[in-house]
């Protein structure tokens, strides 16, 4: 049917003559370094989020403007509501961006957007200002091409995604009725592989725990004094060891009491999914003869999406430049546990501190508090809404959506499902597993990202015809 619908053809041919422009258009946000974590310049974020509120105004959506609020990054907001009767959409995405890393590890500079082999270079193409512009340039397509959208939509370009969404709580309490909408459309996920589309239904929690081990009032000689004299270094690596048991689980008393098997449809759902442990081993980046770790019994996606994971984010003691034969006095490090359904992160945290501080080796002085957290997020991805959305994808794709788990946690997911209650969140996205979001080397597939941005505009037009329930 959407084949035949004109708007929707004028707007895809529109997409084709001008993803040249489109993509200079996302290198020019690119340069930008939008860090919106402490230490780097908020001016950045300001002006990257001027250069979005800018590529609005030129795709044609109206009432562009930035906001903020006290003590956030700036956010833009702009919307098209020329459709009386028609469904609404909110389009969240980011503009802010994760710090760079190792420059030296980047084959071209991070904000030099760079093309090689099919794929723009530069942080932020994938994650998440590529999610952005795919909404912008399907808007800007039906706009230039019929002057007019099948439905009203809205944008929101969050300043502060990557640090958290701190205040997206407040703002969305503050924004509540310029939020108001029938479908919420998140593009800030990815695909299942190149050039298979996703829709995600299912996001870990995160809860992070910071731990230190004292021994000494201060450094003393290893050769003086090693031995009798406890190593806090060698004690918190034996705590942490001992947090994985035989089977791969964790070891925390009472950590599983609250995970929540999966039903029959998510388990079928997974089984559906192409396995291929190369393919997995490869995009992961594993050296050869290294194992895949977690709960055996549990299929891969099982363990990623179904269960808590560990991960030691940061380790303190004495760096090996200037180390010297001693027995420091104390060592730290930052654990981040991965929370699933029916876990309560701060609970999980609680749980994970006592564990550790319980029975401290050999009378050490040990401390361990919760430092963060964040929900877990689940839909059931059936309904109208969650076909239109897989209708949207196949066509602008040609293959078939995958439904699947994030092992990962989005903190705004959360707060828009509860602001605007019941209404469907469709999460999808342009990065995929080869796109090094966070790490150095971030890229974006651009052959996926004009389907993407064909899948949006089907998208539109697939939820102009889902009967929508009256707003509260
Ligand atoms: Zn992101």
């Amino acid at each position: 049917m959407s084949n035949a619908n004109g708007a929707v053809g004028g707007a895809l041919g529109y997409l084709d003559s001008h993803f040249k422009e489109f993509t200079r258009m996302l290198g020019d946000l690119v340069r930008i370094p939008s860090m919106s974590a402490r230490g780097f310049p908020p001016e950045e974020v300001q002006r990257s989020a001027e250069a979005t509120a800018e590529v609005l105004r030129r795709a044609g959506v109206e009432n562009v403007g930035i906001i903020t609020i006290p003590g956030g990054h700036p956010y833009v907001y702009g919307d098209w509501l020329k459709r009386p009767g028609a469904p609404t959409i909110l389009l969240y995405g980011h503009h802010d961006v994760q710090p760079p890393g190792r420059p030296e590890k980047w084959l071209s500079p991070a904000f030099e957007p760079t093309e090689r082999r099919g794929r723009l270079y530069g942080r932020g193409t994938a994650d998440d200002k590529g999610g952005v512009m795919a909404h912008v340039a399907a808007v800007a397509a039906y706009l230039a091409s019929a002057r007019s959208l099948p439905c009203n939509v809205k944008f929101l370009v969050e300043g502060e995604e990557e640090i958290g969404s701190g205040h997206l709580g407040r703002f969305l309490a503050k924004h509540r009725q310029m939020m108001a909408a029938d479908f919420i459309v998140l593009s800030d996920t990815g695909n299942f592989a190149t050039g298979i589309p996703a829709l995600t239904y299912q996001l870990r929690g995160i809860c992070q725990v910071d731990v230190e081990v004292q021994c000494l009032r201060q450094p003393v000689h290893s050769g003086a004094w090693g031995g009798p004299v406890a190593d806090a270094v060698r004690i918190l690596c034996g705590l942490i060891a001992g947090l994985e048991k035989a089977d791969g689980s964790l070891g925390v008393p009472g950590l599983y009491r609250k995970v929540a098997r999966p039903g029959a449809k998510q388990l079928a759902r997974i089984r559906a999914l192409p396995w291929s442990e190369a393919r997995f081993r490869r995009e992961a980046g594993m050296l050869p003869g290294t194992t895949l770790g977690g709960e055996r019994r549990f299929s891969v996606y099982e363990r990623l999406w179904t269960r808590p994971a560990l991960t030691v984010i940061a380790l303190e003691a004495r760096p090996l430049h200037g180390s010297s034969n001693q027995i420091i006095e104390a060592a730290r490090a930052r654990l981040s546990l991965r929370t699933v359904p029916e876990m309560d992160a701060k609970e999980a945290g609680r749980l994970l501190v006592r564990r550790l501080t319980s029975r401290p080796p050999r009378g050490a002085k040990v401390t361990a508090r919760v430092t963060g957290s964040a929900p877990w997020w689940s839909t059931d991805p059936e309904g109208p809404a969650f076909e239109a959305a897989r209708l949207a994808l196949r066509a602008g794709f040609g293959k078939e959506a995958a439904m699947i788990g994030c092992g990962g946690t989005i903190g705004f997911v959360e707060p828009f499902a509860r602001l605007l209650k019941g209404a469907p969140c469709l999460l999808t996205g342009v990065a995929d597993p080869a796109c090094n979001a966070h790490s150095e080397n971030e890229s974006l597939h651009l052959g996926d990202w004009l389907k993407a941005m064909r899948a949006a505009v089907h998208l539109y037009d697939e939820l102009s015809r889902v009967p929508v329930r009256p707003r509260r």
